[in-house]
């Protein structure tokens, strides 16, 4: 009986390390034919191969197929298409084509154009003009379904982008397009017409640099507060040399906010704008004061009840509780360069400039104080570098907590720890954005 068991325990071995061997000479084959050969396709292949449970020699005879140009594996992801979609934007149908052709394989332009729109959209020339605003509208936001979302909050962002700097030919419009809002007062028309006058007197306006060709665009785009659809869709590209007033940033924020209210997909279909985003640029800044804080928050406004008996809290808002929300980088970044400026900040009659700062930063235990790093955080190179910023900001928190009985200076001190909780807040506002 023991020799009978035994036996078969072996028979088993036997017949299992020779069903291994067989999996591993399949596994050699399918590893030879992957490595030496570009199949196309390949991880969408092995992407139906786990899907459908494939043995190994169908997964290698697949793999024969599609090198030999007779199996197409076609399983692309949401994540595939829009890869596809920004590398036709970015270069274009030929080299979609070529792409779809090597063993990337990536989706063809028919492929993707069933979850792509052209969309006509309307590029400023000349002065903005509440229409064109009214057309972009309607042709990103008339196609949504609000239907589950019903009305949302809504922000409008705004901020500049980089161009190409030339100048276009808008078919539609017949017009040139691409030079700043400059060439408005400059020039009789942007129309082509049917000779060369209208190019004559833009090349003319260039060279006396009375009109620029807008090297960045002015970029706005409402977004939705909704569970979905909610990326920001822009309605105003305008060329710009920056060199506007505050004025017309005001005028153009107005614009964008009628535009909103007026038309039938934006307000109405959507709900009310409720927010202005925006960089730190210097012109939109006045700009965004004066449109989103000219009166305090209405008492029959459903946040009054909420908000009234916060202390300290700016409760100044715009025509239907509009708000200014800046990007915190830009905020860190304008604290600092005052820090790190002569005149500095007042707070308790002390000034607190970089002087200051630099001997009591020296005081906080457990930094390395070489005067280099001192001098790298108050003197930067790069007015930009926002980790810097953060950094040196931390820094100055950190100061209320020193030792009140150490220090000798307490006037100081206190002016100090009062910007510092004030930064602490800040910043912690900052990091939740
Ligand atoms: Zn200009």
């Amino acid at each position: 009986m023991f020799y009978l068991t035994s036996h078969f325990q072996k028979n088993n071995h036997w017949l299992s390390l020779k069903a291994a061997q067989k999996r591993v000479k399949e596994y050699e084959q399918l590893f030879d034919l992957l490595s030496s050969n570009n199949v196309p396709g390949l991880p969408w292949l092995l992407s139906n191969s786990k899907k459908e449970g494939w043995s190994i020699p169908k997964t290698t005879e697949k793999s024969q197929l599609a090198l030999d140009g007779k199996y197409h594996p076609r399983n692309y992801t949401e994540f595939d298409n829009d890869f596809t979609t920004l590398m036709y934007e970015l270069v274009g149908g030929a080299a979609l084509y070529a792409l779809n052709k090597a063993p990337i394989m990536l989706p063809s332009r028919k492929t993707i154009d069933a979850s792509c729109r052209e969309l006509n959209l309307r590029i400023t020339v000349g002065n903005v003009k509440v229409s064109d605003i009214l057309t972009n509208i309607e042709a990103l936001f008339s196609d949504i379904n609000s239907g589950a979302s019903g009305a949302v909050l809504n922000t409008l962002w705004i901020d500049e982008i980089v161009g190409d700097g030339r100048l276009c030919y808008l078919q539609d419009m017949d017009k040139i397009g691409g030079l700043c809002k400059h060439a408005t007062s400059q020039l009789k028309t942007f129309k082509m017409g049917s000779d060369l006058t209208c190019i004559e007197e833009v090349v003319k306006a260039l060279r006396a640099e009375d009109i620029h060709v807008g090297k960045e665009f002015s970029v706005a785009a409402f977004a939705r507060h909704a569970a979905d659809d909610y990326g920001a869709k822009p309605v105003l590209m305008m060329p710009t040399c920056k060199q506007g007033t505050w004025n017309s940033a005001a005028q153009i924020l107005q614009k964008l906010i009628q535009a909103w209210k007026l038309s039938p997909f934006g307000e109405a279909k959507h709900g009310p704008l409720t927010e202005i985003a925006s960089d730190g640029d210097g012109k939109r800044r006045p700009a965004l004061y004066l449109i989103t804080m000219p009166k305090p928050l209405e008492l029959d406004n459903p946040l009054f009840p909420f908000l009234s008996d916060l202390p300290g809290l700016n409760l100044y808002t715009g025509e239907g509780g509009i708000t200014m929300c800046f990007d915190p980088k830009h905020l860190f970044k304008r604290l600092c360069i005052l820090l790190c400026s002569v005149a500095g900040i007042p707070v308790k009659s002390v000034i607190i400039n970089k002087t200051l700062i630099t001997q009591w930063l020296e005081k906080i235990p457990g930094h390395d104080w070489s005067d280099k790093s001192i001098h790298a955080l108050l003197y930067p190179k790069d007015g930009q570098d926002v980790s810097r910023a953060i950094k040196l900001l931390c820094l100055v928190t950190e100061l209320h907590h020193l030792d009140p009985e150490d220090l000798s200076l307490t006037i100081t001190h206190n002016a100090l720890s009062l910007l510092g909780e004030m930064l602490d807040a800040r910043c912690a506002r900052g990091a939740i954005h």
